[in-house]
């Protein structure tokens, strides 16, 4: 790996950050705050969170096994997606690679930060070889994308491939897990150690059910963290959703309860979509949704719109010719789903 001042734009690297009240004055013996030009009325709304979050990453870190000074946290996963584009790559100079189909996310940060974006296509498993990522690679190349479960196709990438990019890439890998609570493969987070340049991305959107508040979580050296959280607003996360944030970890166990019913029922609605005779083939899921060919994606798509149903088409997407991208629902969700298709097949097959 090259240093993280060689990674780093030579302009984030200098950078004194933005030094907030909460900043300046940390202790906790205080009790009259007059220092950030608060409204002293309309408690608890009227003072400014922690700029650090450092009461939930130390709840985090137990659940986590991760260390409070390697999390950052942000407004949702697209903040560290936006913000390692800043960082590290200078606009109109430096590129990134990723495996493509993926996450849109990561191309439109590139997009936006004028950064060569460097598409290589998986094979028909879905699956990617280190060689051809890295081959795609030059100096300039700052960032690789890699996402685990894939976003959409719903599968695991090989973890020897994985293991291959961290260990022969010199820039950064960032491996976003935003499903890995639904997969059986094991997280990166406990190899921090091991790869300096690893960056994992996980979220509260999905498996914690809680896309509404907007957090997400990079975890990383403590010098990757603390890059980080020298470029983001001072208040990135905002009270209502630590607070909120903190709920949910004290109920872990009902995470833990969701991701077990999510599983069987991706199970049992992959089985079922599998034999209608709209499918020709659903692609194997480690996430909490399922990508699937069907015999006209747009035809069957715009059907289920106007049953009131809403799937993703992902007809356009590159190797995703006629699939559409379904998220596994509740029960009774699932079974409209079905019931729907089912109608579908007794309109277009039987007439
Ligand atoms: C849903 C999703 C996220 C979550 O993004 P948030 O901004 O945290 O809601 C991140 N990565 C992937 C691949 C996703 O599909």
């Amino acid at each position: 790996m090259k240093s993280l001042e060689e990674l780093t734009r030579p302009n984030i690297w200098r950078l004194k950050p933005y030094s907030s009240a909460r900043d300046e004055y940390k202790g906790l013996s205080a009790s009259v705050f007059l220092d950030a030009n608060e409204n002293p009325y309309n408690l608890p709304h009227n003072r400014y969170p922690d700029p650090m979050q450092w009461e939930l990453k130390a709840e985090l870190s137990k659940i986590k096994k991760v260390a409070p000074e390697n999390i950052f946290l942000g407004n949702g996963s697209d903040e560290a997606i936006d913000l390692v584009f800043r960082a590290f790559c200078e606009p109109g100079r430096d590129n990134v690679v990723a495996i493509d189909p993926t996450y849109g996310m990561y191309q439109v940060c590139a997009d936006v930060n004028d950064v060569e974006y460097r598409k290589v296509l998986l094979d028909e498993h879905f699956q990617f070889s280190a060689d051809k990522l890295l081959a795609a690679a030059d100096e300039r190349t700052k960032l690789i994308f890699l996402c685990s479960p894939n976003n959409p196709t719903g599968n695991d990438l090989l973890r020897g491939e994985i293991e291959k990019v961290l260990n022969t890439f010199a820039g950064l890998v960032i491996l976003d897990e935003a499903y890995n609570d639904f997969s059986d493969a094991p997280s990166f987070l406990q190899q921090l150690e091991q790869y300096p340049n690893l960056i994992v991305l996980q979220t509260f959107s999905k498996a914690w059910g809680c896309a509404a508040i907007r957090l997400g979580m990079a975890f990383a050296s403590t010098d990757i963290i603390s890059i980080l959280s020298k470029i983001k607003y001072p208040y990135n996360v905002n009270q209502l959703t630590q607070k909120q944030a903190m709920e949910m970890l004290h109920k872990y166990y009902e995470i833990e309860r969701w991701v077990k019913n999510l599983k069987e029922e991706r199970d049992e609605l992959v089985g079922r979509f599998s034999e209608l005779p709209l499918t020709i083939k659903v692609f194997p899921s480690d996430a909490n949704f399922f990508l699937a060919r069907v015999t006209d994606a747009v035809r069957i798509y715009n059907y289920l719109v106007g049953e009131g149903i809403i799937v993703r088409n992902r007809h356009t997407v590159s190797l995703c010719g006629n699939c559409l991208r379904v998220t596994v629902g509740t029960r009774v969700e699932n079974d409209k789903l079905m019931e729907a298709l089912g109608k579908y097949e007794e309109k277009y097959f039987h007439s």
